[in-house]
């Protein structure tokens, strides 16, 4: 029989839901138990797909092509929680649900209502998540308590511990505990505040995870135990981490919440194993050499746009114990100062995904830089279809080749919309989306780089590779390197005259954990790792006296 724990936030967004819910995945599964990762999000949008980076950050892609919040990319980074489209539901998605049910005739004539009608499917999506293969489905709430949109989702936890049992269900709140300079005091109040409407709810908290700037004394504990109603020794501080994410559940077990967990639900569990993981954290304490990493794009001022590709960066750096520093370019920064300013400090260039016009002819003339001055290159969807579109015009002359997704009259289409793509007119859920196999060519760097013959990478775009013009392509030198051979599309391109140059139609940094880093993003930070010692061993010979 399953257990849940649900992850609530007060006080304000941004404290690290996401990650906590995750670290405790994390700590769960390191007693020997099968977690499921769960997230609800309160905003109407069915799934977050058809948001601007602005307003949410990345889309997290999911193997069986799920568009989802990126909090996701946490519980799969840190957990082996399988993680499906059933991982993620909006007020949106229920709603959508419901009324499609109410057309059917399904609900018999009854009058439709938020309860029992939106809170049954609410609890129906975490149910979904307790299959034989969990023990502990661990779901988190977005939003903040308090917020309208959060009600039903409350309401329907509420429903839901009544209904499986208090003894099985556990409630984990996450709040903020602000350290006011002018008093130079921590304060307590706004939890106090959250709590007391958790309570009107008739939701008790059976934990606190209290974010802080700065280590609470045992009198502030004592003081959120009483006003909060939590047990003194539930009362779990998660103090402002100062290298990485990863040190979050490492702070969290030193304050015993597996444990607590634990005990709170009579799980069976083992003992503790943390040592690969605290080794982890160790390393990148340590880390005193340094790579440099252009990120050219165009959502730069925002951390959570490209969140799991600077994570695969992170990843790679640690298998390789060198400290990944991003340098975020601005492609239309590029557009106006020209390729050189941005990239001659640079160690590699990556080129992540995107949609529209904006800014693409200064991701062009990244490209374009690196591949002529030998810069480490890596190109991911967007970032690929800009190499052959640079290639294209560059090295085989054609011109005026481009994207039909940037114009769609160009007499040179060489990245184009696929037959398929070309009737739909929905904008949510159609693109190519999820895990598709790739068949690697032997003989590639990409086959020297995955070991493998066949790999599965995820998917989301809508125009591919135009097969027309690959003969014009490989002719010149371009080497097309992954084929997904059933429809016979173009996944991987490089360019063997060059140190490294791989660009991929897919998103690998979908797939990379701390602890098991992407082999692309491997290589990638490895070949600028060697060429910013290169670069140092240049400069130290120079400046060395005659
Ligand atoms: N806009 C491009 C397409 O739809 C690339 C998408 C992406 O980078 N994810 O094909």
């Amino acid at each position: 029989m399953a257990r849940y724990i649900f992850v609530t936030g007060g006080v304000v967004s941004s404290l690290g839901k996401g990650l906590t819910a995750a670290s405790i995945g994390l700590l769960l599964e390191r007693r020997g138990l099968r977690v499921g990762m769960q997230k609800l999000d309160p905003y109407i949008n069915v799934d977050p797909g058809t948001m601007s980076p602005y307003q949410h950050g990345e889309v997290y892609v999911t193997d069986d092509g799920g568009e989802t919040d990126l909090d996701l990319g946490h519980y799969e980074r840190f957990t082996h929680s399988p993680i499906t489209k059933s991982s993620n539901y909006t007020t949106g998605r229920i709603y959508l649900s419901v009324i499609e049910k109410e057309r059917r005739g399904e609900y018999l004539g009854s009058t439709v209502q938020v309860v029992p009608h939106i809170t049954n499917e609410i609890k129906a999506a975490v149910l979904k998540m307790a299959t034989q293969d969990v023990d502990v489905v661990i779901t988190e709430v977005g939003g903040t308590v308090g917020d309208i949109e959060s009600l039903p989702f409350l309401e329907a936890i509420r429903q839901f511990a009544l209904e499986q049992g208090r003894d099985k269900v556990m409630f984990i709140h996450l709040t903020l505990i602000p350290y006011i300079k002018a008093a130079g005091e921590l304060k307590t109040k706004p939890s106090q505040h959250s709590v007391a409407q958790l309570r009107q709810i008739g939701i008790q908290p059976d934990v606190l995870v209290c974010r802080t700037e700065r280590t609470m004394g045992d009198d502030m504990r004592s003081k959120l135990s009483m006003f909060c109603n939590v047990p003194r020794e539930a009362v779990i501080e998660e103090c402002d981490v100062t290298t990485t994410i990863y040190e979050v559940p490492l702070m969290l077990q030193e304050h015993g919440l597996d444990e607590l967990i634990v005990r709170r639900l009579q799980l069976s569990a083992g003992e503790l194993h943390m040592d690969d993981w605290r080794e982890m954290v160790n390393t990148v304490r340590n880390l005193d050499e340094e790579v440099v990493i252009g990120v050219c794009g165009k959502y730069m001022q925002l951390n959570d746009s490209y969140k799991s590709i600077y994570e695969s960066l992170a990843h790679a750096g640690i298998s390789h114990k060198v400290k990944v520093r991003v340098v975020k370019i601005d492609a239309e920064a590029v557009e106006r100062d020209g390729a050189e300013v941005h990239l001659k400090h640079v160690d590699g260039l990556l080129v992540p995904g995107g949609f529209g016009h904006r800014g693409i002819q200064g991701k062009m003339e990244s490209v374009r830089y690196a591949r002529e001055n030998g810069l480490p290159f890596f190109g991911i969807c967007l970032g690929m279809q800009m190499a052959v579109i640079e290639f294209a015009r560059n090295v085989c002359g054609l011109g005026p080749a481009n994207s039909t997704e940037f114009d769609a009259d160009c007499p040179v289409p060489v990245i184009d919309l696929m037959d398929e793509q070309k009737g739909v007119e929905n904008k949510g859920g159609t693109m190519r989306l999820g895990a598709y196999p790739c068949t690697l060519q032997s003989g590639t760097l990409a086959h020297s780089i995955y070991g493998r013959d066949l790999i599965s990478e995820r998917h989301r775009h809508r125009f591919e590779v135009n097969n027309r013009y690959r003969q014009l392509l490989t002719a010149k030198g371009l080497v097309i390197s992954g084929l997904y051979t059933e429809k016979d599309l173009v996944e991987i391109i490089e360019y063997p005259d060059h140190p490294w140059f791989v660009a991929v139609q897919f998103h690998p940094e979908f797939q990379s954990k701390p602890l098991a880093p992407h082999p692309l993003f491997r290589g990638f930070v490895r070949a600028a790792q060697l060429r910013a010692r290169a670069k140092r061993a240049k400069t130290s010979v120079q400046g060395e006296p005659r």
